[in-house]
């Protein structure tokens, strides 16, 4: 072979949920778009907030053509980077500075500038909590390191400790979190994230390694009635992976950061691995218009209470046709236990009555699905007879 085989794969296989949006595509122009009730891409459906357009508007008019799409320096502007340190500490009353950002194409490019940044050799592992989003695989691999599963907390969807605390030992350079959650839609609980910081304190102390949290939080301000706790104030260690695409709406552009506090250990060493990352993988600078964007928009959202009102119709509709479904607390995805315990089996037959849902297999957790419930609000009220249809096929009774 003249490619490497691994990318080989990686590319000319689609992702299970892109497999799903195609088929949805195609089946649309079949039956009829009203009638495929499509829940398999995280794709923001509510439209950005006006402050992007409008500044954007303004900086093409205002600002002077070189300046504004020219390369901005390898960790972003530090006009965008001290406006992201402001707001931060407005929030969490924290003290970053400009120098502590490297800013990103996007929570994607985050997490592969810190895999890569902090991988010394083929033997690093970074645990990753399931249910998980998929990526985290390919990016660690693709960094020569090795990922490593801690299985679901179905109940709850917290952290089973003691599934975790097995899988540490010397090797482990990180753990990944994801909170709100991309599929589950849970939380961490302040309580989660303390036990966590006590337990990796305690590996660390007892190998003599540091062990690197990474919170990977695009979905930070997608949080309907609980707080999402700001994990740097719990454990030094922490590096944050954040990304506008979900909260401005703005996945296209690719736009987001890393933080490395202070607190990290040999943090200024950790900041210019990320950014030495973040030259090998080729990122250059994030898109320059977007930097500029931002100084006039961080701290805004679209309507979030939008997904609230989606979270609400689909989360009780299901439960009332009978589904055991996890009641999300942020994100804007539902986690469903399938009827039969293949999941992907379950999603099959959905897809017969035209519901487009994806098999949680590829997000380590079998026996679950994930409905992506940021979609038009009157395709979820469509979409509820099709799911007790569905329900009824496993239930025996025929419809009333
Ligand atoms: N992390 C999680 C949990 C996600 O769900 C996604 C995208 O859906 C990403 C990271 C990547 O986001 P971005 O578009 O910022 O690269």
């Amino acid at each position: 072979m003249v490619v490497s085989e691994k990318m080989y794969e990686l590319g000319s296989k689609r992702s299970a949920i892109r497999e799903l949006f195609e088929y949805g595509k195609q089946r649309a122009a079949v039956v009829g778009v009203e009638n495929v009730y499509d829940f398999s891409i995280g794709n923001p459906s509510i439209p950005a907030p006006d402050c992007v357009n409008e500044t954007i508007r303004d900086l093409t008019e205002h600002l002077d053509s070189l300046s504004l799409h020219g390369y901005t320096s390898a960790q972003g502007d530090v006009g965008t980077r001290e406006a992201i340190a402001e707001y931060l500490n407005k929030e969490h009353g924290t003290s970053f500075r400009a120098d502590n950002f490297y800013i990103t194409m996007g929570a994607a490019a985050s997490l592969s500038i810190c895999f890569k940044a902090l991988t010394c050799s083929n033997e690093d592992e970074f645990i990753i909590i399931a249910p998980f989003f998929p990526e985290y695989k390919v990016f660690i691999e693709a960094v020569g390191a090795i990922p490593v599963i801690v299985p679901a907390d179905t109940k709850e969807f917290q952290i089973r400790f003691d599934e975790l605390e097995k899988r540490i030992n010397p090797h482990t350079k990180g753990v990944v979190i994801n909170s709100p959650n991309n599929p589950s839609g849970a939380i961490y609980s302040e309580e989660t994230i303390q036990k966590l910081a006590e337990l990796l304190n305690r590996k660390q102390e007892e190998y003599h390694t540091q062990i690197f949290l990474i919170a990977d939080e695009p979905y930070r301000e997608i949080a309907y009635d609980t707080k999402v706790p700001f994990v740097t104030q719990y454990y030094a260690n922490t590096l944050v992976c954040y990304s506008y695409s979900k909260s401005l709406s703005l996945p296209g552009e690719r736009i987001g950061w890393v933080l490395v506090p202070d607190e990290v250990c040999d943090s200024r060493m950790v900041y210019a691995a990320c950014a030495g990352a973040g030259r090998a993988l080729g990122y250059v600078c994030a898109p320059s218009l977007m930097q500029k964007m931002l100084v006039k928009c961080i701290g805004q959202t679209g309507d979030i209470d939008a997904y609230r009102a989606n979270r609400d119709l689909i989360y009780e509709g299901l439960t009332k046709i009978g589904y055991h479904c996890h009641k999300p607390q942020g994100a804007f995805y539902l986690f469903v236990q399938a009827l039969e315990e293949d999941a992907d089996a379950f999603c099959e037959k959905a897809k017969e009555e035209d519901l487009l849902v994806v098999s949680a297999n590829g997000f380590g957790c079998p026996g679950w699905v994930r409905i992506s419930y940021c979609v038009d609000g009157e395709m979820i009220k469509r979409s509820l007879p099709a799911f007790e249809r569905l329900y009824r096929r496993y239930n025996g009774t025929t419809e009333g």
